[in-house]
Protein backbone atom coordinates (compact mmCIF):
# COMPACT_ATOMS: atom_id res chain seq x y z
CA UNK A 1 0.00 0.00 0.00
CA UNK A 2 1.00 3.43 -0.31
CA UNK A 3 2.68 4.77 2.74
CA UNK A 4 -0.15 6.06 6.00
CA UNK A 5 0.75 8.64 8.03
CA UNK A 6 -0.40 6.86 11.12
CA UNK A 7 -0.31 8.05 14.83
CA UNK A 8 -0.50 5.24 17.39
CA UNK A 9 -1.51 6.68 20.86
CA UNK A 10 -0.44 5.20 23.79
CA UNK A 11 3.86 4.23 23.85
CA UNK A 12 3.76 1.40 26.26
CA UNK A 13 4.18 -2.73 24.76
CA UNK A 14 1.01 -2.74 22.91
CA UNK A 15 1.39 0.60 21.21
CA UNK A 16 5.33 0.39 20.91
CA UNK A 17 5.11 -3.18 18.96
CA UNK A 18 2.38 -2.06 16.78
CA UNK A 19 4.56 1.40 16.01
CA UNK A 20 7.29 -0.90 14.63
CA UNK A 21 5.47 -3.36 13.02
CA UNK A 22 4.02 -0.50 11.01
CA UNK A 23 7.16 1.29 10.31
CA UNK A 24 8.79 -1.51 9.44
CA UNK A 25 5.98 -2.12 6.75
CA UNK A 26 7.09 1.42 5.19
CA UNK A 27 4.80 4.01 6.99
CA UNK A 28 4.80 7.45 8.36
CA UNK A 29 4.14 6.26 11.64
CA UNK A 30 4.43 8.99 15.47
CA UNK A 31 3.84 7.09 19.30
CA UNK A 32 2.09 9.74 21.40
CA UNK A 33 2.63 8.99 25.00
CA UNK A 34 0.54 10.99 27.99
CA UNK A 35 3.62 10.43 29.94
CA UNK A 36 6.19 13.18 30.67
CA UNK A 37 8.93 10.99 31.03
CA UNK A 38 9.66 7.24 29.60
CA UNK A 39 7.61 4.62 31.60
CA UNK A 40 8.70 3.04 34.62
CA UNK A 41 6.67 -0.18 36.02
CA UNK A 42 9.33 -0.85 38.69
CA UNK A 43 9.82 -4.42 37.07
CA UNK A 44 6.66 -6.37 37.58
CA UNK A 45 7.14 -9.49 36.00
CA UNK A 46 5.23 -11.06 32.76
CA UNK A 47 4.87 -14.29 31.30
CA UNK A 48 6.44 -14.21 28.38
CA UNK A 49 4.55 -16.12 25.63
CA UNK A 50 6.17 -16.33 22.02
CA UNK A 51 3.30 -13.32 20.54
CA UNK A 52 4.95 -11.20 23.25
CA UNK A 53 8.96 -12.16 22.04
CA UNK A 54 8.19 -12.22 18.95
CA UNK A 55 8.97 -9.25 17.57
CA UNK A 56 12.53 -8.76 19.71
CA UNK A 57 13.42 -11.97 18.28
CA UNK A 58 12.30 -11.50 14.47
CA UNK A 59 12.79 -8.21 14.07
CA UNK A 60 15.35 -6.78 16.60
CA UNK A 61 17.37 -9.47 16.49
CA UNK A 62 17.53 -10.23 20.09
CA UNK A 63 17.92 -13.67 21.89
CA UNK A 64 15.59 -14.80 24.18
CA UNK A 65 17.74 -15.42 26.94
CA UNK A 66 19.26 -11.60 26.66
CA UNK A 67 15.40 -10.71 27.72
CA UNK A 68 13.70 -13.47 29.94
CA UNK A 69 14.76 -16.65 32.26
CA UNK A 70 13.30 -19.86 31.67
CA UNK A 71 11.84 -22.23 34.53
CA UNK A 72 11.54 -26.05 33.85
CA UNK A 73 8.63 -26.94 36.40
CA UNK A 74 5.27 -26.15 37.82
CA UNK A 75 5.40 -26.97 41.23
CA UNK A 76 2.61 -26.51 43.31
CA UNK A 77 3.05 -26.30 47.29
CA UNK A 78 1.10 -27.21 50.15
CA UNK A 79 0.41 -24.76 53.25
CA UNK A 80 3.31 -26.58 54.97
CA UNK A 81 5.73 -26.47 52.38
CA UNK A 82 5.89 -29.33 50.99
CA UNK A 83 5.55 -30.38 47.61
CA UNK A 84 1.69 -31.06 46.03
CA UNK A 85 2.28 -31.13 42.35
CA UNK A 86 4.69 -31.21 40.31
CA UNK A 87 5.23 -31.13 36.60
CA UNK A 88 7.77 -30.36 34.25
CA UNK A 89 7.07 -27.00 32.34
CA UNK A 90 9.15 -24.88 30.74
CA UNK A 91 8.45 -21.31 30.61
CA UNK A 92 9.95 -18.00 30.35
CA UNK A 93 9.12 -14.88 31.96
CA UNK A 94 10.47 -10.94 31.67
CA UNK A 95 9.47 -8.09 32.88
CA UNK A 96 7.45 -5.46 31.63
CA UNK A 97 10.70 -2.86 31.72
CA UNK A 98 12.65 -5.22 30.60
CA UNK A 99 10.70 -5.54 26.91
CA UNK A 100 9.76 -1.68 27.13
CA UNK A 101 13.54 -1.02 27.40
CA UNK A 102 14.43 -3.07 24.55
CA UNK A 103 11.13 -1.96 22.61
CA UNK A 104 12.37 1.68 22.82
CA UNK A 105 16.22 1.51 22.54
CA UNK A 106 14.76 -0.03 18.76
CA UNK A 107 12.12 2.19 17.98
CA UNK A 108 14.35 5.45 19.19
CA UNK A 109 13.52 8.44 20.86
CA UNK A 110 12.76 10.61 17.84
CA UNK A 111 9.32 9.46 17.31
CA UNK A 112 8.00 9.31 20.51
CA UNK A 113 6.16 12.14 21.61
CA UNK A 114 6.20 12.34 25.68
CA UNK A 115 3.82 14.26 27.64
CA UNK A 116 1.62 14.27 24.41
CA UNK A 117 -2.11 13.42 26.18
CA UNK A 118 -4.23 12.57 23.83
CA UNK A 119 -7.54 14.35 24.51
CA UNK A 120 -10.10 14.17 21.87
CA UNK A 121 -10.10 13.07 17.69
CA UNK A 122 -12.29 13.93 14.80
CA UNK A 123 -13.01 11.67 11.52
CA UNK A 124 -13.25 13.41 8.08
CA UNK A 125 -13.79 12.13 5.08
CA UNK A 126 -9.78 11.50 4.16
CA UNK A 127 -8.31 11.12 7.53
CA UNK A 128 -8.51 11.70 11.38
CA UNK A 129 -7.50 15.30 13.10
CA UNK A 130 -6.02 13.80 16.77
CA UNK A 131 -6.05 16.56 19.16
CA UNK A 132 -3.41 16.72 22.62
CA UNK A 133 -3.25 19.58 23.79
CA UNK A 134 -0.70 21.62 23.04
CA UNK A 135 -1.24 20.60 18.89
CA UNK A 136 -3.55 18.93 16.36
CA UNK A 137 -2.08 16.17 14.34
CA UNK A 138 -4.37 14.90 10.69
CA UNK A 139 -3.36 11.43 9.70
CA UNK A 140 -4.39 8.76 8.11
CA UNK A 141 -5.19 6.03 10.54
CA UNK A 142 -5.11 6.35 14.13
CA UNK A 143 -4.24 3.34 16.22
CA UNK A 144 -5.52 3.96 19.93
CA UNK A 145 -3.39 1.76 22.42
CA UNK A 146 -4.31 3.50 25.34
CA UNK A 147 -4.57 0.72 27.96
CA UNK A 148 -7.53 -0.73 30.06
CA UNK A 149 -8.49 3.37 30.80
CA UNK A 150 -8.85 3.96 27.16
CA UNK A 151 -10.07 7.37 26.62
CA UNK A 152 -10.47 6.48 22.97
CA UNK A 153 -13.06 3.14 23.72
CA UNK A 154 -15.06 5.80 26.24
CA UNK A 155 -15.82 7.70 22.98
CA UNK A 156 -16.06 5.07 20.35
CA UNK A 157 -17.98 2.56 22.35
CA UNK A 158 -19.38 4.39 25.78
CA UNK A 159 -21.23 0.98 26.91
CA UNK A 160 -17.94 -0.83 26.74
CA UNK A 161 -17.14 0.04 30.37
CA UNK A 162 -14.85 -2.14 32.68
CA UNK A 163 -15.63 -4.39 34.91
CA UNK A 164 -14.21 -5.46 38.43
CA UNK A 165 -13.43 -9.08 38.34
CA UNK A 166 -13.75 -9.49 42.16
CA UNK A 167 -10.51 -9.45 42.93
CA UNK A 168 -6.91 -7.81 42.95
CA UNK A 169 -3.08 -8.59 42.03
CA UNK A 170 -1.04 -8.10 45.30
CA UNK A 171 2.27 -7.83 43.44
CA UNK A 172 5.94 -7.35 44.44
CA UNK A 173 9.49 -8.39 43.74
CA UNK A 174 13.05 -8.99 45.97
CA UNK A 175 16.13 -9.52 44.89
CA UNK A 176 17.42 -13.22 44.89
CA UNK A 177 20.74 -11.78 46.07
CA UNK A 178 18.99 -10.81 49.67
CA UNK A 179 17.16 -14.01 50.17
CA UNK A 180 18.34 -17.02 51.98
CA UNK A 181 20.49 -19.36 49.18
CA UNK A 182 18.66 -22.17 49.68
CA UNK A 183 14.91 -20.33 49.28
CA UNK A 184 16.43 -18.67 46.25
CA UNK A 185 17.43 -21.81 44.64
CA UNK A 186 13.68 -23.21 45.39
CA UNK A 187 12.23 -20.33 43.49
CA UNK A 188 14.34 -19.77 40.74
CA UNK A 189 14.14 -22.92 38.73
CA UNK A 190 9.77 -22.82 38.83
CA UNK A 191 6.37 -21.03 38.61
CA UNK A 192 5.69 -22.11 42.02
CA UNK A 193 2.10 -21.82 43.18
CA UNK A 194 0.07 -21.70 46.28
CA UNK A 195 -3.79 -22.62 45.98
CA UNK A 196 -5.94 -21.81 49.32
CA UNK A 197 -9.54 -20.73 49.94
CA UNK A 198 -10.64 -18.11 47.28
CA UNK A 199 -6.76 -16.89 46.69
CA UNK A 200 -4.14 -18.34 45.05
CA UNK A 201 -0.23 -16.58 44.96
CA UNK A 202 2.24 -17.91 42.22
CA UNK A 203 6.20 -16.64 42.37
CA UNK A 204 8.92 -16.74 39.32
CA UNK A 205 12.19 -15.28 38.52
CA UNK A 206 12.61 -12.04 36.25
CA UNK A 207 15.60 -10.26 35.31
CA UNK A 208 16.66 -7.20 37.27
CA UNK A 209 15.37 -4.09 37.51
CA UNK A 210 18.39 -3.03 34.89
CA UNK A 211 17.48 -5.53 32.92
CA UNK A 212 19.94 -8.52 34.10
CA UNK A 213 19.27 -12.13 33.37
CA UNK A 214 22.20 -13.16 35.06
CA UNK A 215 21.92 -15.37 38.23
CA UNK A 216 22.53 -13.67 41.66
CA UNK A 217 21.14 -10.32 39.63
CA UNK A 218 17.54 -11.41 38.83
CA UNK A 219 14.11 -10.47 41.13
CA UNK A 220 11.51 -13.24 42.87
CA UNK A 221 8.53 -11.78 41.71
CA UNK A 222 5.29 -12.86 43.41
CA UNK A 223 1.34 -12.15 42.46
CA UNK A 224 -1.22 -12.40 44.90
CA UNK A 225 -4.71 -12.78 43.86
CA UNK A 226 -7.50 -11.39 46.22
CA UNK A 227 -10.44 -10.65 46.95
CA UNK A 228 -12.32 -7.43 47.48
CA UNK A 229 -15.91 -6.68 47.86
CA UNK A 230 -16.66 -3.75 45.49
CA UNK A 231 -17.50 -0.67 47.08
CA UNK A 232 -16.46 0.02 50.48
CA UNK A 233 -13.67 -2.77 51.28
CA UNK A 234 -12.42 -2.19 47.59
CA UNK A 235 -12.08 1.67 47.83
CA UNK A 236 -9.86 1.35 51.25
CA UNK A 237 -7.30 -0.71 49.73
CA UNK A 238 -7.69 1.57 46.58
CA UNK A 239 -6.99 5.03 48.63
CA UNK A 240 -3.58 5.57 48.89
CA UNK A 241 -1.80 7.09 51.62
CA UNK A 242 -1.87 10.47 50.83
CA UNK A 243 -5.78 10.09 50.70
CA UNK A 244 -6.09 9.79 47.27
CA UNK A 245 -8.09 6.92 45.38
CA UNK A 246 -7.17 4.89 42.67
CA UNK A 247 -9.03 3.22 39.62
CA UNK A 248 -6.39 1.02 38.27
CA UNK A 249 -3.24 0.29 40.43
CA UNK A 250 -1.40 1.37 43.83
CA UNK A 251 2.04 1.70 42.88
CA UNK A 252 4.74 1.13 44.94
CA UNK A 253 5.42 2.92 48.16
CA UNK A 254 1.80 4.56 48.21
CA UNK A 255 -0.42 1.57 49.61
CA UNK A 256 -1.19 2.72 53.41
CA UNK A 257 0.46 0.93 56.28
CA UNK A 258 -2.16 -0.80 57.95
CA UNK A 259 -2.56 -2.65 54.06
CA UNK A 260 0.81 -3.79 54.10
CA UNK A 261 0.51 -4.87 57.11
CA UNK A 262 -2.56 -6.94 56.69
CA UNK A 263 -0.63 -8.22 53.63
CA UNK A 264 2.18 -9.61 55.78
CA UNK A 265 0.23 -10.76 58.71
CA UNK A 266 -1.88 -12.77 55.93
CA UNK A 267 1.16 -13.79 54.22
CA UNK A 268 2.21 -15.54 57.76
CA UNK A 269 -1.37 -16.64 58.81
CA UNK A 270 -1.97 -18.57 55.27
CA UNK A 271 0.97 -19.25 52.85
CA UNK A 272 3.67 -21.51 52.85
CA UNK A 273 6.73 -20.39 54.78
CA UNK A 274 8.99 -19.73 52.09
CA UNK A 275 6.29 -17.56 50.03
CA UNK A 276 5.07 -15.90 53.22
CA UNK A 277 9.06 -14.94 53.43
CA UNK A 278 9.12 -13.44 49.92
CA UNK A 279 5.67 -11.03 50.21
CA UNK A 280 6.98 -10.28 54.25
CA UNK A 281 10.67 -9.11 52.44
CA UNK A 282 9.17 -6.92 50.02
CA UNK A 283 9.80 -3.72 50.93
CA UNK A 284 6.82 -1.85 48.81
CA UNK A 285 4.32 -4.02 47.82
CA UNK A 286 1.90 -2.98 45.10
CA UNK A 287 -1.37 -3.75 43.41
CA UNK A 288 -3.16 -4.06 40.19
CA UNK A 289 -7.01 -4.08 39.95
CA UNK A 290 -8.47 -7.25 37.96
CA UNK A 291 -10.82 -5.37 35.35
CA UNK A 292 -12.30 -7.55 32.35
CA UNK A 293 -13.00 -5.22 29.38
CA UNK A 294 -15.05 -6.49 25.88
CA UNK A 295 -15.62 -4.32 23.00
CA UNK A 296 -18.13 -5.20 19.81
CA UNK A 297 -16.12 -3.48 17.38
CA UNK A 298 -12.00 -2.61 17.31
CA UNK A 299 -12.44 -0.89 13.60
CA UNK A 300 -14.30 2.26 13.52
CA UNK A 301 -13.56 3.66 10.28
CA UNK A 302 -9.58 5.04 10.23
CA UNK A 303 -9.57 4.60 14.57
CA UNK A 304 -8.68 1.31 15.66
CA UNK A 305 -8.81 0.01 19.44
CA UNK A 306 -5.67 -2.78 20.10
CA UNK A 307 -4.43 -4.46 23.51
CA UNK A 308 -5.89 -3.70 26.68
CA UNK A 309 -7.66 -0.92 24.87
CA UNK A 310 -9.77 -3.25 23.01
CA UNK A 311 -10.19 -6.39 25.48
CA UNK A 312 -8.45 -6.08 29.10
CA UNK A 313 -8.61 -9.97 30.20
CA UNK A 314 -7.36 -11.59 33.37
CA UNK A 315 -4.16 -12.32 33.74
CA UNK A 316 -4.70 -16.07 34.44
CA UNK A 317 -3.19 -16.82 30.66
CA UNK A 318 -0.14 -14.63 31.16
CA UNK A 319 -1.43 -13.67 27.39
CA UNK A 320 -2.28 -9.57 27.77
CA UNK A 321 1.28 -8.28 26.15
CA UNK A 322 0.77 -11.41 23.68
CA UNK A 323 -2.61 -10.08 22.42
CA UNK A 324 -1.80 -6.40 22.10
CA UNK A 325 1.62 -8.21 20.11
CA UNK A 326 -0.61 -9.68 17.77
CA UNK A 327 -3.00 -7.06 17.62
CA UNK A 328 0.23 -5.32 16.31
CA UNK A 329 1.65 -8.07 13.80
CA UNK A 330 -2.26 -8.79 12.06
CA UNK A 331 -3.04 -4.59 11.65
CA UNK A 332 0.69 -4.36 9.85
CA UNK A 333 -0.42 -7.73 7.56
CA UNK A 334 -3.85 -6.26 6.73
CA UNK A 335 -2.03 -3.04 5.56
CA UNK A 336 -0.15 -4.65 3.36
CA UNK A 337 -2.29 -6.86 2.09
CA UNK A 338 -4.87 -3.94 1.14
CA UNK A 339 -4.25 -0.46 0.34
CA UNK A 340 -7.14 1.23 1.66
CA UNK A 341 -7.02 1.76 5.33
CA UNK A 342 -11.03 1.33 6.13
CA UNK A 343 -10.98 -1.88 4.16
CA UNK A 344 -7.96 -2.91 5.76
CA UNK A 345 -8.71 -2.38 9.16
CA UNK A 346 -12.45 -4.36 8.45
CA UNK A 347 -10.56 -7.31 7.45
CA UNK A 348 -8.51 -6.98 10.40
CA UNK A 349 -11.23 -6.93 13.20
CA UNK A 350 -12.89 -9.92 13.22
CA UNK A 351 -10.18 -12.60 13.66
CA UNK A 352 -9.10 -9.60 16.33
CA UNK A 353 -12.19 -9.69 17.77
CA UNK A 354 -12.50 -13.77 18.34
CA UNK A 355 -9.48 -13.50 19.92
CA UNK A 356 -10.03 -11.80 22.39
CA UNK A 357 -13.43 -12.71 22.89
CA UNK A 358 -12.17 -16.30 23.31
CA UNK A 359 -9.11 -15.34 25.73
CA UNK A 360 -11.04 -13.02 28.15
CA UNK A 361 -13.81 -16.21 28.34
CA UNK A 362 -11.31 -18.98 29.19
CA UNK A 363 -9.46 -16.75 31.79
CA UNK A 364 -12.70 -15.79 33.25
CA UNK A 365 -13.05 -19.14 33.38
CA UNK A 366 -9.40 -19.85 35.13
CA UNK A 367 -10.66 -16.73 37.47
CA UNK A 368 -13.72 -18.43 39.03
CA UNK A 369 -12.28 -21.60 39.75
CA UNK A 370 -9.82 -19.81 41.85
CA UNK A 371 -11.44 -16.92 43.27
CA UNK A 372 -15.18 -18.16 43.74
CA UNK A 373 -15.53 -21.95 43.02
CA UNK A 374 -12.01 -23.46 43.98
CA UNK A 375 -12.19 -26.44 41.85
CA UNK A 376 -8.64 -24.73 40.70
CA UNK A 377 -7.09 -28.55 40.55
CA UNK A 378 -2.89 -28.66 40.11
CA UNK A 379 -2.05 -30.09 36.82
CA UNK A 380 -5.76 -28.64 34.74
CA UNK A 381 -3.92 -28.40 31.53
CA UNK A 382 -6.57 -25.19 31.07
CA UNK A 383 -4.48 -23.95 33.43
CA UNK A 384 -1.73 -23.41 31.58
CA UNK A 385 -0.42 -19.86 30.20
CA UNK A 386 -1.56 -19.34 26.18
CA UNK A 387 -2.67 -16.99 24.09
CA UNK A 388 -4.65 -18.93 21.53
CA UNK A 389 -5.44 -21.92 24.09
CA UNK A 390 -3.97 -23.45 26.73
CA UNK A 391 0.11 -23.98 26.07
CA UNK A 392 -0.29 -22.47 22.30
C1 LIG B 1 -1.76 -8.48 37.69
C2 LIG B 1 -1.43 -8.49 36.24
C3 LIG B 1 -0.55 -9.44 35.75
C4 LIG B 1 -0.25 -9.50 34.39
N1 LIG B 1 0.59 -10.46 33.94
C5 LIG B 1 0.84 -10.55 32.61
C6 LIG B 1 1.71 -11.56 32.11
O1 LIG B 1 2.22 -12.40 32.86
N2 LIG B 1 1.95 -11.61 30.76
C7 LIG B 1 1.39 -10.69 29.91
O2 LIG B 1 1.64 -10.76 28.70
N3 LIG B 1 0.55 -9.73 30.35
C8 LIG B 1 0.27 -9.63 31.68
N4 LIG B 1 -0.57 -8.67 32.13
C9 LIG B 1 -1.28 -7.80 31.16
C10 LIG B 1 -0.41 -6.70 30.55
O3 LIG B 1 0.20 -5.94 31.56
C11 LIG B 1 -1.29 -5.82 29.69
O4 LIG B 1 -2.11 -6.62 28.86
C12 LIG B 1 -0.42 -4.95 28.79
O5 LIG B 1 0.37 -4.08 29.57
C13 LIG B 1 -1.30 -4.11 27.86
O6 LIG B 1 -0.49 -3.30 27.10
P1 LIG B 1 -1.10 -2.05 26.34
O7 LIG B 1 0.07 -1.44 25.62
O8 LIG B 1 -2.30 -2.45 25.58
O9 LIG B 1 -1.64 -1.06 27.50
P2 LIG B 1 -0.88 -0.37 28.71
O10 LIG B 1 0.35 -1.10 29.09
O11 LIG B 1 -1.91 -0.13 29.75
O12 LIG B 1 -0.43 1.04 28.11
C14 LIG B 1 -1.30 2.07 27.80
C15 LIG B 1 -0.44 3.32 27.57
O13 LIG B 1 -1.27 4.37 27.04
C16 LIG B 1 -0.94 5.58 27.69
N5 LIG B 1 -2.14 6.44 27.58
C17 LIG B 1 -3.34 6.25 28.19
N6 LIG B 1 -4.21 7.21 27.81
C18 LIG B 1 -3.54 8.01 26.93
C19 LIG B 1 -3.92 9.18 26.19
N7 LIG B 1 -5.16 9.71 26.26
N8 LIG B 1 -2.99 9.75 25.38
C20 LIG B 1 -1.73 9.24 25.29
N9 LIG B 1 -1.33 8.13 25.96
C21 LIG B 1 -2.23 7.53 26.78
C22 LIG B 1 -0.60 5.16 29.11
O14 LIG B 1 0.17 6.16 29.78
C23 LIG B 1 0.16 3.86 28.87
O15 LIG B 1 1.54 4.08 28.68
C24 LIG B 1 -0.87 -8.58 33.50
C25 LIG B 1 -1.74 -7.60 33.98
C26 LIG B 1 -2.03 -7.54 35.35
C27 LIG B 1 -3.00 -6.50 35.85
Amino acid sequence: MTKARIAVVGGSLGGLTAACLLRDSGHDVTVYERSDRELEQRGAGIGFLEASSRYLVERANLALDEVSIATDYIRYLERDGSIAHEAEHRYLFSSWNAVYRRLLEHWGSERYVLGAEMVGFEQGEAGVSVQFEKQTVEVDLLVCADGVGSMSRRELQPDADRSYAGYVAWRGMVPEADLPGDLAASLTDAITYHVYANSHILVYPIPGLDGSVCAGDRLINFVWYRNYLEGGDLDDVLTDRNGVHRELSMPPGLATDHHVAEVRATAAARLPASLAELVMRTEQPFLQVVYDVEVERMAFGRVCLIGDAAFSVRPHAAAGTAKAADDGWTLAAALDADGDVEAALKRWEPQQLKLGKDLLERTRRVGRRSQSDNSWAPGDPELIFGLHEPGQ
